[in-house]
Parts: C-alpha cells; sequence; structure tokens
C-alpha cells in the first residue's frame, strides 16, 4: 500500500479549521492563561459557564495574586480537579504579578504550574506565535491514530509523529485534529461521509474493507487494553473507555 503524504492528505482540514478561534471563550491572554489550567481534564463549555464569575472577582493576574483558596473555592467547585488548579493558579500569579508579564514562549510557558505542552501549544496558537509544537487533546488522541497519521496513545509521541508529517507551517493540524474530533469524527458514530478526511483515513478505509476493527470498546479509540481504563456502567453493564465518557459527559 502506496504511503500517505500527509502533508498533501491534510490539505482539506488545515484549509477548514487553520486559525479557527479556540472553543475557550476568553478575553484577553490572562483569561485565556486561566482558562486552559482549569479546562485540563474538563470540557471547554463547564469552564466557559464558569469563567464570567470568576474573572468578574479575579479580573487580572495582579487580582488573582493577591487571591487564596479559600476566596477562590466558590468560584470552580463543578471543576475537575479544582484543588490542584486553585494551586497552581495562586502559585503562578504570584509568579507573574501582572498581565503585561505573562511569558509566551515554550520553555517559560511550560516551566509554569498547571501548564504542559498542550496548554503552551494553545496559549502560544491563540496568541499567533509561530507554533513550536503540536496541540495533542484527548480528541487528538483519539482521532490521530484513527486517521493514520500517528499510533498509540502518548501524546507526546503522537505530537512528535504530527510534527515530522507535515511541515512546521501546518503545525495547527492538531487544533484541526481536535475540531474534527469534537464536530465530525466522534466517538461512537462517526460522520464518515461528512468527512474531509475519508479519502485518506486508514480506519475508514479498513472499514470498507470489513476489516474488524471493533478492539472491545465502544468508541472504537483503537487504545490499547491496559491504556482504556474502562469501567463498568452499573445500569447498563457494558464497557466505557475513558475516551467516550470524556465525549459523552
Ligand atoms: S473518515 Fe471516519 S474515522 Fe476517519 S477521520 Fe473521518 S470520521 Fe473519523
Amino acid at each position: 500500500m502506496a504511503k500517505t503524504d500527509w502533508a498533501e492528505a491534510v490539505k482539506p482540514l488545515l484549509k477548514a479549521y487553520k486559525n479557527k478561534q479556540h472553543p475557550l471563550e476568553y478575553k484577553n491572554t490572562y483569561q485565556l492563561l486561566v482558562m486552559v489550567i482549569l479546562s485540563a481534564q474538563d470540557s471547554d463549555r463547564n469552564i466557559n459557564s464558569i469563567a464570567p464569575k470568576l474573572f468578574e472577582a479575579f479580573p487580572d493576574m495582579a487580582a488573582l495574586a493577591k487571591a487564596t483558596p479559600d476566596t477562590l473555592m466558590p468560584y470552580g467547585n463543578k471543576v475537575r480537579n479544582f484543588g490542584n488548579k486553585i494551586k497552581w493558579l495562586t502559585e503562578l500569579a504570584q509568579k507573574i504579578k501582572q498581565d503585561k508579564d505573562i511569558p509566551l514562549t515554550m520553555e517559560e510557558l511550560t516551566a509554569l504550574p498547571g501548564i504542559g505542552r498542550k496548554s503552551a501549544n494553545v496559549i502560544r496558537r491563540e496568541t499567533k506565535q509561530k507554533p513550536e509544537g503540536v496541540i495533542v487533546d484527548l480528541h487528538v488522541v483519539r482521532v490521530a491514530p484513527r486517521i493514520g497519521i500517528a499510533t498509540g496513545t502518548d501524546p507526546k509521541k503522537i505530537e512528535k509523529q504530527i510534527m515530522e508529517s507535515v511541515p512546521q507551517k501546518d503545525w495547527d493540524l492538531g487544533m484541526c485534529i481536535s475540531f474534527l474530533g469534537r464536530e465530525i469524527c466522534r466517538p461512537t458514530n462517526p460522520k464518515h461521509e461528512l468527512c474531509l478526511m475519508k479519502d485518506n483515513c486508514t480506519y475508514y478505509s479498513d472499514l470498507k474493507k470489513g476489516k474488524k476493527i471493533n478492539t472491545g470498546c465502544l468508541c472504537f479509540s483503537n487504545q490499547p487494553v491496559l491504556n482504556r481504563l474502562c469501567f463498568i456502567i452499573v445500569v447498563t453493564k457494558v464497557f466505557v473507555c475513558k475516551f467516550c465518557y470524556r465525549n459523552w459527559s
């Protein structure tokens, strides 16, 4: 089988989604930084819903630097892992102090508490910095192996594989794949016929050839069994992997 020219194959995806605004509804870099940290392991929708009140109380980095865990707690008690996130936010605010001093290099961002490569890539993308990496969120971890541009479940390895597959000018591809995963390539019932990647997608190609691709998981995420962290939904008695769960909740 001919090797896919990914730089060529992903062009329709880039055309549709490149530079599209991130789903987090931030109004400035301070809000972006805070919301990116809060959104780890949580949905953008949930963070968008709690953000207005949070930013009314803490409108900038200087205000956040004066916050304590007790004063922050009422604004995000529905946010997953909020205890740790509060700790990171207060530490980070006391370090940065002013909005104008928010760092934007990959090195400085990833040195801040609560910010890994994915978050740093999102912040750099949204502030229009030249990409130094590719955003790999849970949607990308699920969809990139389906397409066939990457393998495995390790976000760092997936990021590297995507970076090696397309030129740096197209490194917004991570976010494009994320949008595809949110809109079209859903964990269950992906809309193959509407998909811009259907002519170059390994999963769809295998499906058309009648290959058995169900890995036993309802979301068909092709994750190795040990990485699925499956659990039983008591009522339905079916296994659902963490990717399905995240996308259904
Ligand atoms: S063709 Fe189907 S499986 Fe492949 S990326 Fe598109 S929706 Fe997902």
